[in-house]
């Protein structure tokens, strides 16, 4: 641990009390993603600062995974939080049938930050954006006469969110078992994963078979059966899996060839995390759609947005009772939270905040390189500033990490007072993979402080392990 810090809330401070906290959290959370049994305390924060999480008992950690992939300007922007304030006790609700004037500035934005005119349906999660443009997506080519593209390709290790047809979208069977059959139609491709291609294709014998099965798929199954694609410029959650130059290109090409939607998934590589605005301005594609969520509030409230391209917005002017999108969310496009979104947005143009997570990418990428030495590691891959390190208990044939060693190289980089993520999801590989998306605001001292720890927690386990 870093060290016992005064978290500013003495009560909280004594043991007896952190064991209070302890106790009544197990007897009435229901956490998300963790078993009841687990041995493991779950981590109670009381405060954060900057890139610094402090826990009840006063311990200090510092959070390589900015929350969810959200917290991207630090725990302590006083501005956003004014922003809330103020937008509260101004206007603090009305629902989006009608307007409001921070839902205008947010998503006047969004649509610049897009380039090219944008209309900007609003909602709180990132799994409601993603459901929101699977509807305008089908609904789109019904309107247009061609009610028989219902079908909806992703990809295998994708995540798009926790619920019906996003949930139906996900390419993680772990995250699906129990709670299927899901929303029908969905169909899944194999993922760009060089490390462990799935077309067993080499660096220099890839041909982009990932990218050019969508072409297979469409025809197979028909494409006017195939109303939209939808993808993350790279898997985030899925493993961190980066196409090679030329993936989403392709993929654009054969939509337009087939007259399918591509709907890009920005929730977590939106808002700079990239290094530009949105992930896919890194490649030259135009999506149809585009979602966002996590970083648009930079996490302080929950937002979303699902950003439609003119020319389809267009499609759904008729006047009739089932031309125009009968959907509908009461909460989304909360003023508090569209303040803080248009705050977020305001703070990073100020700051040049793209520029400072250049700065970052290159010394984290200096670091990654550093580690492909280390053992336990199998692969490592980032994009923009978000990376993933794969690990392996045999570099040769490249088994994955047992579950139970990957949690303890975890709980050791814990205990050196680093909190880092760890993804895959997906049989047969598991959760594998290392994963870090630290906060824009870390310093220089603090990106090596988060790689000294992987590095030592890997040195330490592979020790144990021998
Ligand atoms: N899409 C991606 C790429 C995500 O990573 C997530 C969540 O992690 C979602 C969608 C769903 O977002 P939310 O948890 O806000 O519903």
């Amino acid at each position: 641990m870093i060290g016992k810090e005064c978290c500013g809330l003495a009560e909280l401070l004594s043991e007896n009390k952190a064991l209070t906290w302890i106790e009544r959290d197990r007897e009435h959370m229901w956490h998300h993603m963790q078993p009841f049994a687990s041995s493991q305390n779950p981590m109670i924060v009381a405060r954060a600062e900057r890139a610094t999480l402090y826990d009840v008992e006063g311990n200090a950690y510092l959070d390589a995974m900015s929350g969810l992939w959200c917290m991207n300007l630090g725990y302590s922007e006083r501005a956003l939080a004014d922003a809330a304030y103020e937008q509260m006790v101004t206007m603090p609700y009305y629902p989006l049938s009608q307007s409001h004037l921070k839902a205008i500035e947010i998503s006047e934005k969004i649509s610049d930050w897009l380039g090219g005119k944008h209309h900007i349906f609003l909602s709180n999660s990132g799994t409601e954006a993603n459901e929101t443009a699977l509807k305008i997506a089908r609904q789109y080519h019904a309107l247009r006469g061609e009610g028989t593209r219902y079908k909806v390709i992703s990809r295998y290790r994708a995540y798009h969110g926790n619920a019906g047809s996003a949930l139906a979208a996900t390419g993680q069977s772990i995250r699906k078992q129990n709670y299927e059959p899901l929303t029908p139609g969905f169909l899944h491709v194999p993922p760009p994963y060089c490390y462990r291609c799935p077309f067993g294709q080499k660096e220099d014998s890839c041909q982009l078979e990932c990218a050019s099965y969508y072409d297979q798929v469409m025809t197979w199954e028909g494409s006017d059966t195939v109303a939209a694609v939808i993808l993350e410029p790279v898997i985030t959650g899925g493993g961190v899996l980066v196409p090679k130059p030329g993936y989403l290109e392709k993929v654009r090409e054969i939509c337009d060839k087939h007259g399918v939607l591509m709907i890009v998934d920005e929730v977590i590589c939106g808002f700079y995390r990239s290094g530009e605005r949105f992930g896919h301005q890194n490649f030259h594609v135009k999506p149809d759609i585009v979602t966002m969520a996590k970083g648009i509030t930079s996490g302080y409230l929950p937002l979303a947005a699902t950003a439609v391209r003119d020319e389809i917005f267009n499609v759904f002017k008729g006047q009739g009772e089932f031309t125009h999108l009968r959907h509908l969310n009461t909460f989304g496009g909360n003023p508090s939270a569209c303040a803080v979104a248009a705050k977020t947005l305001e703070l990073m143009e100020e700051r040049q905040i793209g520029t400072r997570v250049r700065a970052l990418m290159e010394r984290m990428n200096e670091r990654l390189e550093r580690l492909r030495d280390v053992p336990l590691v199998g692969d490592v891959r980032s994009f923009g500033f978000l990376a993933g390190v794969e690990l392996v208990s045999n570099r040769a044939d490249k088994t994955p990490l047992d579950p139970t060693v990957m949690g303890r190289v975890l709980a050791h980089c814990k205990q050196r007072g680093v909190i880092v993520g760890r993804n895959g999801d997906t049989v047969p590989e598991g959760n594998n993979v290392l994963t870090l998306s630290p906060p824009f605001i870390v310093t220089d001292e603090e990106l090596d402080r988060i790689f000294d720890a992987i590095e030592s927690a890997l040195h330490t386990v592979a020790d144990e392990y021998r």
